[in-house]
Formats: structure tokens, sequence, C-alpha cells
């Protein structure tokens, strides 16, 4: 029996494609995009193809499963539920004898996107258990976000669509065919009615490639390239003086700044042309609407936040926002009414509980000084081993025998595989689920489209069935799936116009928006900061980073190659990786330095530098600038031959806001590979 249903894509990317999947006989048989969401029409990437395969094939988790062999060497025996929730909780117990409940710490991220997955049953369990918080924002996006919310505070900015009516776009640090595909619509009708397009990226990504200029700066100076910028719009006469005087607060703190450098120094340090920033300034101050839109890559260094504050700033100071399809396109995520707190029964937590941040998390299980010591960690929604920087860190973490690993997934993950105890998750195709989106501003909800594989749970579920099994019979475990849908929104904001999310159709997409019209910003939606202004000057961010202004402070290294690991068009982030993904586990190095290193195409390489070594294919292109290496993160140790993969040679120090994760500050060096 075949059948064609509505779904959603769940996954970490911010278009959250609407699906029409095909089912036989209770097996998913296609993936297709539908027309329900009217940005996404349609069109889906070649990536979610595959997941009849990743749901079907021989990695997927079915049956409860329990170690047995050596930690970390993937031997396991099928269990029964109730073993499996029983040795869950006698690994949880002896942590919490031990050390108290602060030992246990949910090791979960961004794996499904969906609300309900994604955490709320799971995050009432770990708050009512008293387990350590972690902050996970640091891992991705976490930067960006403070640097908004310092800048604009809690509010939607514009839609993607209206991208469409600028006549200039700048696209910085975002590979847009690749990680916000369904803004290349928007773009290409831009660029049908004469708009202009600008890239600044260290790569020359497909849409650099269409660009009438191509800044190719240096990772981690995106903060002085805005800087030159800013003051070359001085220069020029570009500044918009009525509006900063009306809307800006710290301009001229700010210039101050960004005067600090002459045009020429500026270029120099960010290894660009001055000549194409001047010509930049001159096209933003000459075109509008012009509209920023960055990726997250100019946030993966210590000035990540920096960076992006100071390309926010561009906007304001020019007087960008205002019109359709000028600004910044950024904070869809605020434009829903979301109501995390309840979601996640925050009130539950006790007070004086610590939160440790995911980036350091490897370290932290390594820490002989960490009080309480981390005794016990729940792994789900999550990779740590392929996607943490520090890779050898997080190995050898998880290697502690004395550590008890619970965890849950789809597929066996090369972090699964150290688990003492796995729980077989559903996939979303198997769950009711609920849908906000970071890219885009409609609320979707999707329905199962085929009966959960073997024994496999919901998240919902497995953390409902821990809840009783830990003896927790408060209202907030008894909830269902439809109530949990209804806890993650404010039914009371005009955005919902009165209905519950549980009852939204499967096949519509409702959009958010603002006094019955879509954000623009100083149109229909205005900053929510402290003083109402954009704040280019920050007591929030001073008082919470002790960073008022952006700032820049270089970064020494001994390795002299910057190494980029941007996201795969084979994976997002990490998953898809367990499937044969036709190998981009390669090296891109431009001819120059390949030439310097006696390297050539193809050739076998090791990319090394204190923290790791990893082995690839060099393939040697002038896709990337001198100085620049690039290969694709969330490759899985199957592509390996030394159980290293390209987050091994991530550090682990922090960005200027968040603590964030610094991947792109990864120095190394390239040389040929010994013979085998
Ligand atoms: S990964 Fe992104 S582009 Fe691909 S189907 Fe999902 S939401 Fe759409």
């Amino acid at each position: 029996m075949s059948a064609t249903l509505p779904s959603v894509c769940p996954l970490d990317c911010p278009d959250t494609c609407s699906f029409s999947v095909t089912v036989e006989n209770g097996a998913l048989k296609k993936v297709r995009g539908s027309k329900v969401n009217p940005l996404t029409r349609g069109a889906i990437c070649a990536k979610v193809t595959r997941y009849p395969e990743l749901i079907h094939g021989p990695g997927r988790l079915s049956r409860p499963l329990r170690r047995s062999g050596p930690r970390g060497a993937g031997a396991f025996e099928a269990i029964g539920w109730e073993q499996a929730l029983d040795l869950v909780y006698e690994g949880f117990q002896r942590a919490i004898d031990r050390h108290g409940p602060q030992s246990i710490v949910p090791l979960n991220y961004a794996g499904p996107h969906g609300l309900l997955a994604g955490g709320s049953m799971d995050r009432r369990f770990f708050n009512r258990l008293g387990a350590s918080q972690l902050a996970r924002s640091p891992l991705c996006g976490g930067v960006r976000g403070e640097a908004f919310t310092g800048t604009f505070g809690n509010v939607p900015l514009m839609r993607p669509e209206d991208v469409a009516h600028a006549a200039l776009i700048i696209i910085w640090g975002l590979n847009v065919t690749v990680s916000q595909l369904h803004l290349m619509a928007p773009i290409r009708q831009a660029l049908r009615n004469g708009a202009r397009l600008a890239v600044i990226d260290p790569r020359q990504t497909p849409i650099a490639r269409k660009a009438d200029l191509h800044i190719a700066n240096l990772p981690g100076t995106d903060v002085l390239l805005a800087f030159a910028l800013a003051a070359e719009l001085e220069r020029n006469g570009g500044l918009d003086r009525a509006f900063i005087r009306r809307n800006v607060l710290g301009a001229e703190a700010f210039m101050e700044r960004a005067r600090a450098l002459s045009l020429t120094q500026a270029a120099t340090a960010c290894g660009v042309s001055a000549a194409d920033v001047a010509s930049l300034a001159a096209l933003y101050r000459d075109r509008s609407p012009a509209v920023i839109c960055p990726g997250n890559g100019p946030e993966r260094n210590r000035n990540g936040g920096s960076g992006m504050r100071a390309l926010f700033a561009l906007p304001a100071l020019a007087g960008k926002f205002g019109v359709r399809g000028g600004g910044l396109l950024m904070g869809a995520s605020k434009a829903f009414p979301l109501t995390g707190d309840r979601l996640e029964g925050s009130d539950m937590i006790p007070s004086g509980t610590r939160t440790l941040n995911i980036v350091t998390l490897g370290r932290a299980l390594l820490d002989p000084a960490l009080d309480p010591p981390i005794d016990a960690v729940f792994i789900y929604n999550h990779n740590p081993v392929i996607v943490h920087p520090e890779q050898n860190t997080m190995k050898k973490a998880l290697m502690r025998e004395d550590l008890f690993i619970a965890a849950s997934d789809i597929v066996m993950t090369d972090s699964v595989k150290y688990a003492d105890v796995v729980l077989p998750a559903c996939s979303h195709f198997e769950h009711d689920e609920i849908f906000k989106a970071y890219g885009q501003h409609y609320l979707q909800r999707a329905a199962p489209v085929i009966p959960p594989v073997g024994e496999a749970l919901p998240n919902t579920e497995i953390f409902r069935r821990l809840a009783t099994r830990f003896g927790f019979t408060e209202a907030p475990f008894s909830a269902t799936d439809a109530a949990l849908m209804d806890d993650a929104f404010d039914a009371r904001d005009p955005r919902l116009g009165g209905r519950k999310p549980s009852e939204i159709g499967l096949e519509e997409a409702v959009p958010m928006t603002f006094g019955g019209k879509a954000a623009a910003l100083f149109d229909t939606t205005f900053p929510a900061t402290p003083s109402g202004k954009v704040e280019l000057e920050s007591a929030y961010l001073e008082r919470t980073y002790g960073r008022r202004l952006p700032g820049f402070e270089p970064l020494a290294s001994e390795f002299p190659l910057a190494l980029i690991s941007p996201a795969s068009d084979k994976r997002t982030t990490s998953t898809f990786g367990g499937l044969d993904n036709g190998g981009d586990d390669y090296l891109e190095m431009h001819p120059g330095d390949a030439a310097a290193r006696g390297l050539t195409d193809g050739a076998r390489v090791r990319v090394f530098n204190e923290l790791g070594e990893v082995f690839l294919d060099l393939r040697v292109t002038d896709v990337v600038r001198p100085g620049v290496v690039c290969a694709f993160k969330g490759a899985w140790m199957k592509t390996s031959t030394n159980g290293q993969t390209v987050s091994a040679l991530a550090p682990a120090h922090l960005a200027d806001l968040c603590d964030g994760a610094c991947y792109n500050d990864a120095r190394v060096e390239v040389a040929a590979a010994a013979p085998s």
C-alpha cells in the first residue's frame, strides 16, 4: 500500500522545508519537497533524499542495547526496554549517591530541530533530576545570537523572501547553496531586477562565483573588515547621520574604533585589497535597499562576537533599515512566540545548579578539580565525538571506565559506540512534532508518516518513561505530545490568531506577522534593547562579557595555515555521515601554498597541529585563498585512517561572546603523508 503524506524537515538548517513523503507498506520510500511552505516551495536539498537509507538502513537502532565489549568498541547485546531503563536508573543513581545529581550531564545538542524531540520532556526530566545544566548555544549560533541580542534585542528583523527587493546583497560568511538554499530564489529574483551582489568569504563558494565583488578575507578578520567599511562610509559620505541620531546608540564610540586603522592597514590585516573595500563601501552608500545576509562563518573565532556586532552595525550606520529588502537578514527565530521555560520546565531547576559549557565539556569530563566531577552523561540529539572541538580530548573523556554513559539516537553513531546502554529513538517521521525555524517565519506541524521502526520510541516517550522510573509523578511528566506543543508557544499571542499550536493543519505553514504584516525593522518591528535603539555600544554585553564595544585580538600560532571547516553538501553537520557519502573528505589548498610545500593535486597529506593530525587527499584549487585550507566538517570516523577527523584540529579556546566555539581559529601545517 502506498501513500503520499506531508512532513517537515527537522534538520539543523535555517530553511525547515515542507516535505511530501511517499510511504509504502509502512516504510519511507521517497522524500520530496512540498509547496506547503511558501518559502521552500517544493525544493529540497539532495541530502534529505537519502532519508529512506538512514531510517531503514543497517545503522538504524531498533532495540535497546547493552555494552558487551570494551568501551568504544561498538559491541552490544540487545535487551528489553524495562532492563534498559533500569540500567539508566542504576547508572544515574550511582552518580547521585557518589556526588549528587549535578554529577549527571545531559550531553545533547540540536540533531532534530523539532521542539518536542529537540528539547521538551527531556529537559523537564533533567531539570527535575537536578542534573548540571548545559550551555549548548556556544557550539554554534550562540556567538551571533548574543551579538544580535546586544545590538537589537529580542526582535525579528526581516523575512528572507524580502531579499528579492534588494538592490545590493552582501553575503557575509554564508555558503548559501549549502547552508541556506532557499535564500537563492529571492537572490535570483533580485539579480533579475538588477541588484548587485557582493560576497565576503575566505572561500570562493558557488555564490561567490556569481558575485560582482568577492572579498576573500582571512578567517577571523571580519571585525576589521567591518570597521574598515564603516570608516570608509564615513569618508565617502555614506553615513546616514539623521538615522544615527534618531535610532543608534554608541555610533561615535564605534566609529572611534573603526577609524583606528587606516584603510590600507585594515585591508592588509584582512589580507584583501583596499580598493575592493572602498568599492564595496561605495556600492553600499549608493544602492538601496541594501541587505547584509550573514552566516555562521564569522562567529567561529575568538573575535567572532565582535565581527558579528561590527557587521550588524553597518546597516544602522548607513540607514539601510526601514525599507522592504533593506537591512540585515537575521533574527528569524525571534519571530515565534515561544515559551521555552514552560516547555522545558525551567522552574524545576534547583537553585544554584551549575551550567557547563558544551564546547569545553571534554575537558570538564577529564578535570580532576571539577566539583562535583561528572560521573554520568546522557548523549542524545548529538554526535559529540565528531562535532566537538578538541576531538581527541572528547574521545579520551568518553573512554573513562568510571563514567556511566547512556545514549539515545536513531542510528549507531561514533559517539553512541561509547555508551553503556543505548536507547533507540524514533526519527521525526515516526512521531508528532512542531517546528519553528531559524531562517524563515512559518510555524509548521507534522504527524507520524510511518510507525516506529522496531522498538524505537519518540524522545518524549523515552523521557516520560525515565521520569516514571525515577518516580517523578508531577503533572509536567504526564503531558501528551499535543500538550507539549501547546506549552511551546504563547497561545494568547496575536501571531497565532487564537489557534492552538497542536491544531495547526498538517498542510499549512502559519506565517508569523506583526500587526498583520511581515517583520521589517523600523517599519513593523523595532529594536527591543534597553534604549529602544540599535546599540553599537552595549551595556548588556559589557555586563555579561566585559565587551561594551567590538574589538580585535590577533591570534598567535606557530602553525601558518588557517583551517576552515564549513558545512558539507553531503551532511547536515554530522547527520547522514554514517551513509556512504561519496567522499568529500579532502583538503582544499591554494596552488601557491601547495607549491611552497612541494605538494601536488591528489597527494595524500597529513594536516596537523599541536592537537592532532588528520590524513586527507589534497585538492589543489584556487577556490581557497592563499594561507587558508578547507576541509568539510561532519565526516564520521569510517572516513579516517587514524581515528581523527577535522574536529581533532579545532581548538577549545572561546570566542569573545557566549564562550563560543572557535573552529576557524584552527591553525595547521600540511605535509606529504609518509607512504604506508
Ligand atoms: S536540510 Fe535544509 S534545505 Fe535540506 S531539506 Fe532540510 S531544511 Fe531543506
